[in-house]
């Protein structure tokens, strides 16, 4: 197997070096298959954020990149994508030994992904206009007015372990193109990846030192000294909706900027005119993927009752089919859950439905046959509940699929849409118009039509309600990077005709 140590740096990047932790602590960083301990990272700490941010503000500041020109600052990006993809061979097994994704997901999704993203919002980022013309006003009296964008600054970017490099590139492209300096924070879960990442653009020596930094560490304390870090004009957060909510209070006190992408609970709604090949597959690719442990994952289906049980027989068939097992051996659907505590809390949520009703319909247990210590759990589908239940409305976070039958459109809707969350939603239709005249009531930031999970750098990602604020890829992700300022110019109009001054001096 490889060595990660052959791949990336067990150290984090702060201001152009490599070093260890202030405090010379550690953390392991575990493979949850086998719980073998796969690499182990400087345990970071106030002391190191300190650095890092000094680091990053001193860099923002000196201005060879955030007043560098966009052409060049974009040619340069692309320059470091060039080498990052020449060196990027190993880097879909670093996150399989560490995330727990199958081998075949890194390899054709989470690496290939995360690179094309980078490349689009690079690209994108050529076409934002730094000056925007407003138009003339002669109120008071005659001005000439335009706005002007800038970066914000140093921007603090936190990353969940479950699609780390895409995850953090969607941050660190747009926050890099606009001309901030950086610090990233992967999770202590997933950091390897992002640590090859760094060491790819290291090795290129194109971004000025302190631009670009990485701290790694286990513990929230971490996470938390950088978002309350004066230095840190704004963080970007990617992770769970509990999380969130203490990064808005700690970032309330300095007014900081904050990006929040969070949980959900997505709706997948089969409507009776379906095509079932495609919507079984579609709804088993939508939930099951990545063991449901992606914010995206449509873990509510809501199917037509004309259709009802012939879709549900076809999805229980296969989802019982799918190969559960060491997701570095390429047969593999479905690998392990995060941790022993994320099997914990799913199964007592899976108990309690069971207790007020639900039917398991497949899975809910740990597979036979697996030899490896990780937390294992059968793709999981239960039908019998009723909409109050917390199974329907909280974000499990593991293969579970919860379905409930239904028969008017407009109630379907309405059931779609009572959630705390509003991350992304799904519709199943040979009908295009139907299908989109329900996308368009649906309070999401995504939905997809006849589709699942295809987040795209050019499109706005993000969600409604505790889903989030403000939207990851396309433009409006690039746009979060920058701050606005307004100029406005005089032409010039003499002292006399000036009658706005008079209020306060006639
Ligand atoms: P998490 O909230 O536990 O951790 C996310 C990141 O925040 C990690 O880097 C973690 O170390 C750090 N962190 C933890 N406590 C912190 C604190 N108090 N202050 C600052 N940082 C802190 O989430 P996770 O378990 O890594 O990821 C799973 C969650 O992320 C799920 O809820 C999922 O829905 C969500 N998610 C959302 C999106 C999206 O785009 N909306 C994408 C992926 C994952």
């Amino acid at each position: 197997m490889l060595a990660p140590e052959q791949t990336m740096p067990h150290q984090h990047y702060i201001d152009g070096s490599w070093g260890q932790a202030a405090s010379g602590k550690t953390f392991d960083v575990v493979n949850p298959a086998t719980k073998e301990v796969v690499a182990t990272l400087p345990e970071d700490g106030a002391e190191d954020v300190d650095a890092a941010a000094h680091a990053a503000r001193r860099a923002f500041d000196a201005g060879d990149w955030s007043t560098t020109s966009q052409e060049r600052r974009c040619d340069i990006l692309l320059e470091i994508l060039k080498h990052c993809e020449e060196a990027s061979g190993d880097w879909a097994m670093l996150d399989a030994m560490s995330g727990g994704s199958t081998l075949r997901k890194t390899t054709l999704i989470d690496i290939p992904l995360a690179l094309e993203h980078f490349r689009q919002m690079v690209t994108q980022a050529r076409s934002v206009s730094w000056y925007e013309p407003l138009a003339w006003t002669d109120m008071p009296h005659v001005s000439w007015n335009f706005v002007q964008r800038s970066p914000i600054g140093v921007c603090g970017l936190i990353v969940p372990w479950n699609f780390p490099l895409p995850i953090a590139l969607w941050k660190i492209a747009p926050a890099l193109a606009m001309g901030n300096s950086i610090i990233v924070k992967p999770s202590p879960f997933a950091p390897l990846s992002i640590l090859a990442f760094a060491k790819a653009v290291d090795e290129t020596g194109l971004l000025p030192k302190g631009v670009f930094n990485v701290l790694t560490g286990g513990s929230p304390a971490l996470g938390e000294a950088l978002v309350v870090h004066p230095d840190v004009d704004k963080i970007s957060f990617t992770g769970s909706t509990a999380t969130g909510k203490k990064i808005l209070h700690q970032a309330a006190d300095s007014i900081k900027k904050v990006t929040l992408e969070l949980g959900g609970k997505s709706a997948n709604i089969v409507l009776d005119d379906a095509d079932l090949d495609i919507a079984v597959d579609g709804t088993l690719f939508g939930v099951f993927l990545h063991q449901g442990q992606l914010c995206e994952s449509g873990t509510r289906c809501f199917v037509h009752e004309s259709i009802y049980d012939e879709f549900m027989e076809r999805l229980v068939a296969k989802a019982s089919s799918l190969v559960v097992g060491d997701p570095l051996d390429p047969v593999s659907n479905i690998g392990p859950l995060i941790n022993e505590a994320a099997y914990t809390r799913i199964t007592a949520s899976l108990k309690e439905a069971v207790s007020q009703g639900a039917r398991i319909r497949c899975g809910g247990s740990r597979p036979d046959g697996i030899d490896l210590p990780g937390a294992f759990l059968a793709p999981t589908i239960i039908d019998g509940v009723t909409p109050d239940q917390s199974i329907c409305r909280e974000e499990l976070f593991g293969p579970v699929l919860v379905v409930e039958k239904w028969s008017s459109q407009s109630e379907v809707i309405a059931r779609a849409n009572d959630s705390l969350y509003g991350l992304a939603g799904g519709v199943w239709s040979r009908n295009t118009v139907r299908a989109i005249e329900i996308a368009r009531q649906l309070q999401t930031g995504t939905v997809w039509i006849n589709d699942w999970h295809l987040i795209n750098g050019l499109a706005p990602f993000g969600g409604y309600k505790q889903s989030g604020i403000g939207r990851e890829l396309g433009p409006h992700g690039l746009l979060e990077y920058t701050e606005v300022k307004h100029i406005h110019v005089d032409q010039g109009i003499p002292r006399e005709d000036r009658f706005i001054y008079d209020v306060l001096l006639g």
